[in-house]
């Protein structure tokens, strides 16, 4: 299979090693530019650069509360730079409107997604601010895949990552060559697994939206499945539930191979869901298996091979 057009990533600039933050210094990620950059183009943007503060410059700082927020002056509270922030984000969800994914660096009062300081009147800080930029542009691309960079170290939510860019990769692509009743049908086909996998309940959801394309405005079936589907992939996926994706794939081979392959097999998703092997182990002997009795359905499940397996994302969840 071959998993989608290459995708690309908007991320903070300096996560690429430009040198922009406040202070003229850069940070860098290794994983993200040397490993995840063989697989993807990143799109930098450096929403402070971008409006006009240069490098270097003074800092800024959230202050306020969750719901009423400004972005000001560390040293100067009457530097106020909420609102071009906000209307840059605004800007660029219309300019980024092809990116499969965003990258955001944590902590920044613009960039942060989530846990960015904010500072009350009596100067006590808490974790509850979003940075400016990230908060407009989330909201205006709500099914984009978003990350940050600090979270990407956590082998769960880097693979979960992943495998939203590469499956809205998929349906962006889909969605530019013009839906069809029979398109939408075939995608839902093949990612059956890997949505069951994150929530049965939603699977069954996203069929129902695709029961009666008779006559109806596929345009907005596509918007809703999107919707659907991408908040479905945000679900993290615990091992029973990939166990039982994993038995249910398994069960394809029931009058294919023999019973001690069967047994190497039962014991292999056995020993995932004893946490004594990762993920890539079942799956890479129910594909061992599968090449040598090819399934035309299980051939097509993105759920065995969703994003390139050389980011080695199984072997650590
Ligand atoms: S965190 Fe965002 S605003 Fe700050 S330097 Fe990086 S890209 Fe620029």
């Amino acid at each position: 299979m071959t998993y989608a057009e290459r995708p690309t990533i908007g991320i903070s600039s300096c996560l690429v090693g430009q040198k922009v933050r406040y202070d003229g210094s850069a940070k860098r990620d290794r994983w993200i530019v040397d490993e995840l950059g063989k697989f993807v183009d990143y799109q930098p943007v450096c929403p402070e650069v971008a409006i006009g503060l240069g490098t270097p410059r003074p800092p800024i700082r959230l202050v306020g509360t969750p719901d009423a927020y400004r972005v000001v002056g560390v040293d100067d509270a009457t530097v106020d730079v909420t609102r071009a922030l906000e209307d840059f984000a605004l800007d660029m969800s219309g300019q980024l409107g092809g990116i499969s994914g965003y990258v955001f660096m944590s902590k920044s009062p613009s960039c942060g997604m989530e846990r960015v300081k904010l500072y009350a009147d009596n100067g006590y800080a808490s974790k509850k601010g979003v940075g400016a930029y990230a908060r407009v542009l989330m909201q205006a691309l709500p099914n984009l895949p978003c990350e940050e960079e600090g979270r990407l170290h956590d082998a769960m939510l880097r693979e979960n990552f992943v495998n939203r860019v590469f499956t809205y990769r998929r349906w962006q692509t889909l969605r530019g060559q013009g839906l069809t009743a029979k398109s939408l049908i075939g995608f839902h086909s093949r990612h059956k697994y890997m949505v069951m996998a994150h929530s049965q309940a939603a699977y069954q959801r996203l069929g129902r939206l695709l029961s009666h394309l008779k006559g109806v405005d596929l345009a907005k079936v596509g918007d809703a499945y999107e919707a659907e589907l991408m908040t479905a992939l945000k679900r993290r996926v615990g091992r029973k539930r990939h166990v039982n994706v994993l038995q249910h794939i398994q069960g394809y081979l029931k009058t294919r191979i023999d019973g001690s392959d069967k047994q190497e097999l039962a014991d292999s998703i056995e020993a995932y869901r004893r946490e004594e092997v990762p993920l890539v182990v079942p799956v890479k002997l129910l594909r061992h298996y599968f090449r040598r009795n090819p399934d035309n359905y299980i051939d097509q499940q993105w759920y065995l091979d969703p994003y390139p397996e050389s980011l080695g994302l199984r072997n650590a969840i």
